[in-house]
């Protein structure tokens, strides 16, 4: 087992609390999006997921950076009145004395720079699978001195580890930097039946299952297909929101997710909080990642990997092979 450390306790405790919140926010509230400056979408569960995060971690550790996605701007604007009062509303379940001030405050605490030590939130990861009712996760992950320590994944869509099931049990994943990888059910207590998980052992780059975002417009989908070509897969990609992913292949279910550049946008800089919880979540349970260069992910560089070009993620034994069909068809 893992060792059951404050900080691992609080880790998977708020990733647990802010998944129940998130899924209770889906079946109960119907019209509660808004479109960010960058456009993508937000959701009153993003926000609210952020608020109990931050809460938790100001109980457990307040001295502590929280680096998380969302900023309390968008809900301050005209016109964003209701979905402050909803967010407030479902943050008031879980943290006493809420009003739209200190729900507020608590998102703007993850609106920072990291510091040397932090952790990094990505309150709902694939807010658009969570729209969509697909795969989105919750991710938190502890990051010291540019080396992620610890990272959780919440799917509560995502049935051990890799089964797409909308109404299932949902997974949550453990990593701990040489402590291994871990699952269990997400809905379960703290004593939950725990188990190692691990890559895939495929050598065999013709038998690769590659997965890639849902969202074609969040990576080349042309491209990808060039890449399966050069490596001898005949079959699709299977296409997964967030980082569960991630989840798929520390299970051992898929062997190489793709993150290509956009052609629409190819400067486009990976956020840390998108990555750092699936990259140790594949790392400890025997995988690799890095980015299309093969570069290590740079966590020390700000909210953002500019250090990096795009994300490959392996079970390991396949990164090699999947770098050259990179090199050999230009991505
Ligand atoms: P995925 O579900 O794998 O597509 O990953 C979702 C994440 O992709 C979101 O959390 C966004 O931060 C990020 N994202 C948004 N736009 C882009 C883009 N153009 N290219 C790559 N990732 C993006
Ligand atoms: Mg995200």
């Amino acid at each position: 087992m893992f060792n059951n450390t404050p900080e691992v306790k609080f880790a998977i405790n708020a990733v647990r609390q802010a998944a129940e919140l998130v899924k209770t926010v889906q079946t109960e509230t119907a019209e509660n999006a808004l479109t960010k400056g960058d456009k993508s979408p937000v959701t009153v569960a993003d926000f609210a997921s952020q608020a109990l995060v931050s809460h938790l971690l100001m109980q457990s550790f307040p001295e502590v950076v929280l680096v998380g996605e969302e900023a309390s701007d968008a809900l301050k604007e005209e016109g964003a009145e209701h979905l402050l009062e909803q967010v407030t509303g479902y943050a008031a379940r879980y943290i006493p004395e809420s009003n739209p001030d200190t729900v507020c405050e608590l998102i703007d605490r993850g609106a920072v720079d990291p510091a040397s030590r932090f952790w990094t939130l990505d309150p709902i990861d694939g807010t658009k699978g969570f729209i969509r009712g697909d795969q989105y996760a919750v991710a938190l992950a502890l990051v010291e001195d540019g080396e992620v320590k610890i990272g959780v994944l919440g799917c509560p869509n995502l049935t051990d580890g890799y089964i797409s099931e909308p109404k299932g049990a949902g997974t949550i994943i453990l990593a701990v930097r040489g402590e291994g990888t871990w699952m269990a059910e997400i809905l379960e207590d703290e004593e939950a039946d725990w188990e190692q998980i691990h890559v895939s052992p495929r050598t065999n780059s013709s038998e690769a299952r590659l997965m890639r975002s849902f969202e074609s417009g969040h990576t080349d989908v042309s491209k990808i297909d060039e890449i399966a070509s050069a490596l001898g897969v005949a079959v699709d990609p299977v296409r997964m929101d967030s980082q569960a992913k991630y989840s798929v292949l520390a299970v051992g279910e898929g062997e190489v997710i793709l993150r290509l550049l956009s052609p629409k946008m190819p400067n486009y800089q990976e956020k840390i909080w998108d990555q750092a919880a699936g990259a140790i979540v594949l790392e400890e349970a025997g995988g690799r990642i890095s980015d299309l260069d093969g570069k290590a992910l740079d966590f020390t560089q700000g909210r953002k990997l500019i250090n990096n070009r795009g994300v490959l993620a392996t079970n390991g034994f396949l990164h090699e092979a999947a770098l050259k069909a990179l090199r050999d068809v230009g991505a």
